[in-house]
C-alpha cells in the first residue's frame, strides 16, 4: 500500500473517533440526596463529560425527590415524567434503570437515600460485576450503608449507618502506609469546608498520570474516617485532614479505584457543592475516572492549562453547555 492510502486510513481513523457508536455511554443516577445542590451538580457532571466529546451522557431520577427544591425547576429534564419533591426520602418501586445500556454509571445520590427495589439492586450488581464502570462522588458514598455489595463497591464509606462491622477505617499514618484501623466507632465524619492539598500517591496510575503530585482543591469538605472493605482498593490520592479544621490529623483517602469483580470502580469523595465542582481539578479526575471507569484506559491526559497549583486553587465558572 503506498504511504498517501496510509495517510488516508489515518486521517480516516481519527475522525471516525469521535462518532458517536464510538463514545462512552455514560449513565447519571439520582434523586435523593441531602445535599440540596444535587439538581445543579448533576447537570455539571452531565456538561464536564459531554464537553470532552469522548462521552454521551443520560440521566435517570427517582420519581420521589428529596432536596431538589427550586433547582428541580431551574435544571429540568424535561424527560417528559413527573416528578414529586418530598419531606422524606421514599423508595421508587419503579426506579429500574437498564444499566446494561451503559458503559458507567455515576451515582450523585448522597446521604439517606431510600433503598432501592431488590431487582434494581440485583442490576447494578450483576452490571459492574460483568465488567460495568461505575463512579461515585462525595455523598454518594453515604448511601446505602446496610447494603454489603454496594459497600464491596465503593470499598470506604461514611454515616448512613456505618460502624466497626463495615469495615476498617484506612489512612496513611506518619510513614505515608497504608493502616487499616479496625477500632470502634462510626465511620464517616468532616470538619468546616476549607480548601485543601490534594496530594497523588499513584502518580502512574492513567486516572492521575501528569498531574501535579500535589494541588489545592476548591473549598470542599474533607471527608474524613471512612471504613468499608476496602477489598481491592487502590489509593491514589489523600489529602492532609488538619487538627485546624477539627481533621484527624491524618492522610486520608479522597480518590480511589477498586476492582469489584469484572468491574471498575472510581471513587471522589470531592464535590460537596458547585463551588466545589466548579474546580479544575476535580472536573479533570472526574472525565479522566469515569473514562477509565469504563475500560480502564484513559485518552484524555492533557492536563488543561488552568489547573491548580500546589498552592493556588482554580475554578471555572459554570455554564450550561449541553441540552437538559
Ligand atoms: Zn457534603
Amino acid at each position: 500500500m503506498k504511504a498517501f492510502s496510509y495517510l488516508f486510513l489515518i486521517i480516516f481513523g481519527f475522525t471516525s473517533v469521535a462518532s458517536a457508536e464510538d463514545k462512552i455511554r455514560v449513565l447519571i443516577i439520582d434523586g435523593q440526596n441531602n445535599h440540596d445542590t444535587w439538581p445543579k451538580t448533576t447537570m455539571m457532571m452531565k456538561s464536564f463529560l459531554e464537553e470532552t466529546d469522548r462521552f454521551t451522557v443520560d440521566i435517570e431520577r427517582t420519581q420521589f425527590t428529596w432536596k431538589g427544591g427550586e433547582l428541580l425547576e431551574e435544571f429540568p429534564l424535561d424527560d417528559g415524567k413527573q416528578y414529586e419533591d418530598l419531606p422524606k426520602p421514599k423508595t421508587d418501586p419503579d426506579f429500574k434503570p437498564n444499566f446494561a445500556n451503559y458503559d458507567v454509571v455515576l451515582s450523585n445520590f448522597g446521604y439517606n437515600a431510600a433503598a432501592w427495589p431488590d431487582e434494581t439492586k440485583a442490576a447494578l450488581e450483576a452490571f459492574v460485576g460483568g465488567g460495568g464502570g461505575m463512579v461515585v462522588v462525595h455523598a454518594a458514598d453515604n448511601s446505602f450503608g446496610d447494603w454489603e455489595e454496594f459497600n464491596q463497591m465503593i470499598g470506604l464509606g461514611g454515616w448512613g449507618g456505618r460502624n466497626e462491622k463495615s469495615g476498617p477505617y484506612v489512612y496513611l499514618n506518619e510513614d505515608e502506609e497504608i493502616v487499616r484501623d479496625e477500632s470502634k466507632g462510626n465511620g464517616g465524619d468532616h470538619g468546616p469546608r476549607h480548601e485543601y492539598q490534594v496530594v497523588i500517591r499513584e502518580p502512574d496510575h492513567p486516572i492521575v498520570a501528569g498531574l501535579p503530585r500535589a494541588w489545592m482543591h476548591t473549598k470542599d469538605e474533607l471527608y474524613q474516617k471512612l471504613r468499608g472493605p476496602a477489598n481491592n482498593m487502590t489509593i491514589l490520592a489523600t489529602a492532609y485532614a488538619d487538627p485546624k479544621y477539627k481533621g484527624t490529623g491524618r492522610h486520608e483517602p479522597i480518590v480511589m479505584t477498586i476492582d469489584y469483580k469484572g468491574g471498575r470502580v472510581f471513587h471522589t469523595v470531592m464535590g460537596h457543592d458547585d463551588q466545589a465542582m466548579a474546580c479544575v481539578g476535580y472536573a479533570t479526575l472526574l472525565v479522566r475516572g469515569t473514562e477509565w471507569a469504563a475500560d480502564g484506559k484513559v485518552t484524555l491526559n492533557e492536563v488543561p492549562d488552568d489547573f491548580p497549583t500546589s498552592t493556588e486553587s482554580k475554578s471555572r465558572p459554570f455554564e450550561m453547555s449541553v441540552s437538559q
